[in-house]
């Protein structure tokens, strides 16, 4: 029921879910009977908070800080926190909804839940965002822990970020234990962890293609975001054989034909944290949209030829244009990096031409499943080698697309895997929810 004008991105997550799993309420009667869709819309607990810091000025700063812990069924809450002025209670709610079939889909025992606050990093000097960061765990401490919920990074948290929110963590507890994931390497993080969600969109494009006797090698690929996702998405690629030619920023797309040069990219945006106006610097022959020239009706970075495409910035950020423009353009491999970046027109388009679609919830499972690994470690006091954790996580993306397409043909529409991730997602956490009873 719409009673919250405000939550549109929650609205459109939730009624894509209830719209595919129609087929397993009719044939199963008892998950209506025990009231599970009333129970599992509801968030266990929400959590709204004010974060108040001063900026290098002195003067007071005020933010919003959210933690939607949305369903434990499966295990302790664990979803990522998004730092970016857009965040609203709606967003973050839409978060954490997708987050509980995701987590459920990598067969790991991880709950859904997501937080973030309206705060944005860029711009802020290395000092702001720690008293911001120290703030905001000042009040979030409270309700998270190892076993009860272990929050990681999303949009604007990075390792910085989750370094001072963990240094505040500990210095609030006196506990040094796995309560944020996402952690450096030499106190606690998970070798893979910074490369899993990019590599994990790409592993999971080719177990699609690799069912239709095709994959990845030599085709042309359009990239959305110039983040954590987009950049291991791109580093992926190329390994794989791909040619990666597009990325984009909230300023706008940087297309180059002979394939994005991906050490630059990673100075300009993981070193100097600078524009992606400054690789024409390098790279004259590149070409730049920025945001005013694009199509009215979309994205410029999906107007290009190519065979395969991962958006991986940020939600709606494929309209149904968009997604014209990508199937006549030749694109039949879709795979999704980024949360929900697909508007609900465009999801119809992709699924009704049958080509490979990836749903986010599937296809970017690879970051919160490389942070279980995370948790694992931490809790076994060991660190496991790169190769190891690649690996698994390599078993985990092809377990969750068989799960996806098993349930697709039983429902008998084999090339519908958003049917078949929200029904496998869906049924995990349903029977956990009745075996566990009214709470
Ligand atoms: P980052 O902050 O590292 O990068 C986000 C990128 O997307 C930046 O290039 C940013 O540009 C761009 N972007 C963000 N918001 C907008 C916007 N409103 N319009 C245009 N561009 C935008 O985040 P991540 O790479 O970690 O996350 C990207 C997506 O992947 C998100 O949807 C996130 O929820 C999802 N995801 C991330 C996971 C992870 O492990 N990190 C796990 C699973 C999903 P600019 O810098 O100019 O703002």
């Amino acid at each position: 029921q719409k009673s919250s004008p405000a939550q549109t991105e929650f609205y459109q997550a939730a009624e894509e879910v209830l719209d595919s799993i129609r087929p397993l309420l009719d044939k199963d009667k008892h998950y209506r009977e025990q009231g599970i869709i009333e129970r599992l819309v509801e968030p266990e607990r929400q959590i709204f908070f004010r974060v108040v810091w001063h900026d290098d000025q002195g003067r007071v700063q005020v933010n919003k800080g959210y933690r939607v812990q949305f369903n434990s069924a499966l295990g302790p809450y664990k979803g990522g926190l998004r730092f970016h002025h857009s965040v609203n209670a709606g967003i973050i709610k839409f978060l954490g909804f997708e987050q509980i079939f995701k987590n459920a889909l990598t067969g790991l025992a991880i709950g859904g839940g997501k937080g973030g606050s309206d705060f944005n990093p860029k711009g802020r000097s290395d000092m702001e965002v720690m008293r911001f960061c120290q703030a905001y765990m000042t009040e979030l401490h409270r309700h998270i822990g190892a076993t009860m919920d272990v929050p990681a990074g999303d949009i604007g948290v990075g390792a910085r970020e989750i370094g001072y929110l963990y240094g505040q963590y500990k210095r609030l507890t006196g506990s040094y234990e796995g309560v944020l994931t996402g952690k450096g390497l030499n106190w606690g993080g998970s070798l893979a962890r910074k490369e899993a969600t990019g590599y994990g969109a790409v592993y999971f494009a080719e177990n699609m293609l690799q069912d239709r006797n095709d994959s990845l090698k030599n085709k042309v690929c359009l990239v959305s975001g110039a983040g954590n996702v987009a950049i291991y998405t791109i580093e992926k690629l190329y390994e794989l054989g791909a040619l990666p030619v597009t990325c984009s920023d909230s300023q706008g797309t940087l297309y180059h034909e002979q394939g994005i040069d991906l050490a630059l990219l990673k100075d300009i945006k993981e070193r100097r944290r600078g524009a992606l106006t400054e690789y024409l610097d390098s790279h004259p022959d590149a070409r730049f949209i920025s945001v005013d020239e694009y199509p009215a009706d979309g994205h410029a970075v999906w107007r290009f030829k190519a065979q395969a495409a991962f958006p991986s910035a940020t939600q709606n950020e494929l309209t149904e244009a968009d997604a014209q423009a990508l199937l006549a353009n030749g694109v039949t491999c879709i795979s999704e990096g980024a949360n929900m970046p697909s508007t609900a027109k465009a999801v119809d388009l992709f699924l009704e031409a049958g080509i490979c679609y990836g749903p986010g919830k599937a296809a970017n499972a690879g970051g919160v499943a490389t942070s279980q690994l995370e948790m694992a470690q931490n809790a076994s006091m060991t660190q496991w080698s790169f190769e190891e954790v690649d690996n698994r996580l390599k078993e985990i993306m092809r377990g969750i697309y068989q799960r996806s397409s098993d349930t697709a043909r039983e429902f008998n529409q084999p090339s519908n895997l958003v049917l078949g991730a929200n029904i496998a997602g869906f049924r995990k956490v349903a029977d956990a929810m009745i075996d566990q009873g009214l709470v």
